[in-house]
């Protein structure tokens, strides 16, 4: 299975990676770095330092704790996820497709979005697994454990009190997890989770680039991610349209090729049975 924005990750990663040594290595001896034997160990820094941050910011890192991203299996079975949520009228689109298909899918819910849609985080959490998203939808790689314990425990309760849930999943905003992002979640009794395939459908790409996308991407026991929301930001701004036009399509694709539909929890459990 693809992951379409690992490299990205790893030429990103390598970049601010190597701008970490660097900085280091100035402050270390007190001016800039020029001669042949100090650039050469720069440049082993970089490498190290490219390393380092990437395994520290994919979301299926096994540097510093579990993230669940698939399911190691043959068999024919997919998570579909959604992020960024709940969003009037995507998400209530998206509950009508899922109903009609017969598909239990997981939601990570945004805190704010919660308290504003609180009806509907609710009627998600009826028929579908949820989980949570953070308050506010913050990048919480370079966040001290403090402000990370905050925004999940606000996301937690904004959560619980709509829905009378509690999620035991997390999925880190923009899916770039910091070791203290992991050790945190686990503190608060959630998995961290990741997905193995998705879309960049917050760009907005056309519906029949996203329905591509996800299909050439997906595979036996993958994780699907796809966006009803965006940000905390509520429609009009946010405009989900084509992904919800979409998933109807890429469902019967999968059903068309065999696929059946688990909730997260569903799958994890068939990748420890396994
Ligand atoms: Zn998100």
């Amino acid at each position: 299975m693809r992951h379409p924005r690992a490299h990205v990750w790893k030429a990103a990663a390598a970049t601010a990676g190597g701008g970490v040594a660097l900085a280091g290595l100035r402050t270390a001896t007190g001016r800039s770095v020029r001669s042949v034997p100090t650039l050469a160990a720069a440049g082993a820094g970089i490498a190290a330092g490219g390393l380092m941050a990437y395994e520290w910011l994919t979301p299926r890192s096994w540097l510093y704790g579990p993230v669940f991203w698939h399911a190691k299996t043959g068999e024919r079975v997919v998570a579909l996820t959604f992020d960024d949520g709940p969003c009037h009228p995507y998400t209530g689109q998206l509950l009508e497709i899922l109903d009609r298909e017969a598909i239990r899918a997981t939601f990570f819910q945004v805190g704010n979005n919660v308290i504003r849609e609180p009806n509907l985080a609710a009627e998600v959490a009826s028929q579908h697994e949820v989980g949570n998203h953070t308050f506010t939808h913050p990048h919480l790689t370079w966040s001290r454990p403090g402000t990370v314990r905050e925004e999940l425990l606000r996301g937690q309760e904004a959560i619980h009190e709509a829905t009378g849930t509690l999620p035991q999943l997390f999925r880190v905003p923009h899916g770039w997890y910091g070791p203290q992002v992991i050790s945190v979640a686990g503190e608060l009794g959630m998995k961290c989770v990741g997905w193995s395939v998705m879309a960049w459908d917050w760009d907005r790409p056309p519906s029949d680039v996203i329905q591509s996308r996800i299909l050439h991407g997906v595979g036996p026991g993958g994780v699907t991610l796809l966006h009803d929301g965006q940000d905390t930001d509520a429609f009009p701004k946010a405009d989900r349209s084509h992904t919800v036009a979409a998933v109807s399509e890429i469902i019967g694709s999968l059903k068309a090729n065999g696929y059946g539909f688990l909730t997260l929890p569903e799958l994890m459990d068939l990748h420890a049975a396994g």
